[in-house]
């Protein structure tokens, strides 16, 4: 049997890996004051089509949807903006706070073409800021992104842009639409669909014959409302202020209603097509389109595996996971001392290894070299008889004898030392 395609198993090794990353997020989390959520792996369908779009691939094409065995629709989640709306309205959390800053790491399901880069089963983190308008919220939402990637070694190019508000959308959209309706020929034939039903989507098609036929669209940034051109500048200037480079990219768009202001797109340049590393924006029209009070709202979400894609390419190295004692007995009688001991040690705190396969002193010593542990305690029939173990320390050669009755407390002190 093998897994199902587009999965993967993350095995200890990997998980190393894993855990450091999610130990960096959850750092950077704490110092911005954004609280863990954790909602369910499944939810009903409908949260998912109303809180992303029917008309969208992941909707569309891309979800795990099953009817249970009490005749309900459920999808496993494919992102998790919908999902932490659902619970912030299901708990009235906005009644509690003014803003209510929001994360999350967990995996996420898309029915895709697997390739690199790209599964079915993936993991993201990201995080929600829920509550206001301030421009302070969106830099924040990205000087946190930012400061993720940088800490682990991930460099970037930020696009960020203005996709205005239900204010000033439709005009541009009007316009957008004789634009395309001019060169409607020139276009691929997806996009003489979307010219149709979702315009601002033609802008960010990847296929040539839609570049070549659009390169002088008309771009959103010219028919901003005043509000939207103001919070798109001052989102700007704080990023400026704060030293975040960006790229002003007017063709970086979102397909749906409820998208307003800022979005923006974390790309890398060392993983290939599938490139974008996470991407966010603001949706003050998605509260009220999942039930809730009118509620502006900023967020991010982001793709793991792309992150330690870059990261191995770039020979990041991860912190170890080496046990901190390696204990070896050199007879049956010793063998006995060590397994008790082993126990003894975990309890007092210790991270400590034995071997479990009556394997030669020699190759003990091997399998502790092989772990990276720091340190060796070697017990035989002297030591028994003496009460004293023999302790080695792999990194500096050198050797001493220590009383079994203070051992732990001396191992414990050069571990932790
Ligand atoms: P999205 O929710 O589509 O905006 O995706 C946010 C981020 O999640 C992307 O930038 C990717 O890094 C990651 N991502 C999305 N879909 C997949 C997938 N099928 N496999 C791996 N990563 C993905």
């Amino acid at each position: 049997m093998q897994s199902v395609k587009g999965t993967k198993d993350i095995l200890p090794h990997d998980s190393v890996a894993w855990r450091h990353l999610e130990q960096v997020i959850r750092e950077v989390m704490h110092r911005y004051c954004y609280g863990e959520i954790r909602t369910p792996i499944f939810e009903d369908t409908t949260v998912f089509s109303r809180g992303i779009g029917e008309a969208t691939d992941i909707v569309g094409k891309e979800m795990y949807t099953f009817t249970d065995k009490g005749g309900s629709s459920l999808t496993l989640r494919p992102e998790m903006t919908a999902p932490v709306i659902r619970s912030f309205i299901e708990h009235g959390l906005g009644d509690q706070r003014v803003l209510n800053k929001l994360y999350y790491i967990g995996p996420m399901f898309r029915q895709e073409r697997p390739q690199a880069g790209r599964f079915r089963q993936f993991h993201q983190f990201g995080f929600e800021s829920i509550g206001q308008t301030s421009p302070e919220c969106d830099a924040e939402i990205i000087a946190m992104a930012s400061d993720i990637y940088t800490r682990l070694g991930i460099s970037f190019t930020l696009k960020i842009n203005s996709v205005g508000d239900p204010t000033c959308r439709p005009q541009y959209r009007e316009v957008l639409q004789s634009f395309l309706d001019s060169v409607h020929d020139r276009l691929s034939t997806e996009s003489q669909k979307r010219a149709l039903s979702n315009p601002m989507r033609v802008l960010d098609s990847k296929d040539e014959r839609d570049k070549e036929a659009t390169k002088n669209a008309p771009v959103i940034l010219d028919y901003l409302s005043d509000t939207c051109q103001k919070h798109f500048q001052r989102t700007c200037a704080l990023l400026d202020e704060i030293g975040i480079g960006y790229v002003v990219d007017p063709r970086l768009v979102r397909g749906l209603d409820y998208y307003t202001m800022t979005a923006f797109e974390f790309i890398s340049a060392d993983i290939g097509s599938q490139d974008a590393l996470g991407g966010g924006g603001r949706y003050d029209g998605l509260v009220t389109q999942l039930g809730g009070k009118e509620t502006p709202a900023v967020g991010f979400a982001a793709g793991i595996e792309r992150m330690l894609m870059v990261m191995e390419k770039n020979g990041y190295t991860f912190p170890e996971d080496s046990p901190e004692v390696y204990l070896i007995g050199m007879d049956p009688a010793s063998r006995d001392w060590v397994f008790q001991t082993a126990i003894k040690m975990r309890t007092g705190g210790l991270s400590v290894e034995i071997d479990y396969a009556d394997r030669s002193v020699k190759a003990q010593m091997r399998e502790a070299n092989r772990l990276g542990c720091p340190f060796v305690v070697i017990v035989g029939e002297t030591e028994l008889q003496s009460g004293t173990a023999q302790v080695k320390n792999m990194r500096e050669g050198t050797q001493e004898s220590v009383e079994f009755s203070s051992l732990i407390e001396y191992m414990t002190a050069l571990s932790h030392h």
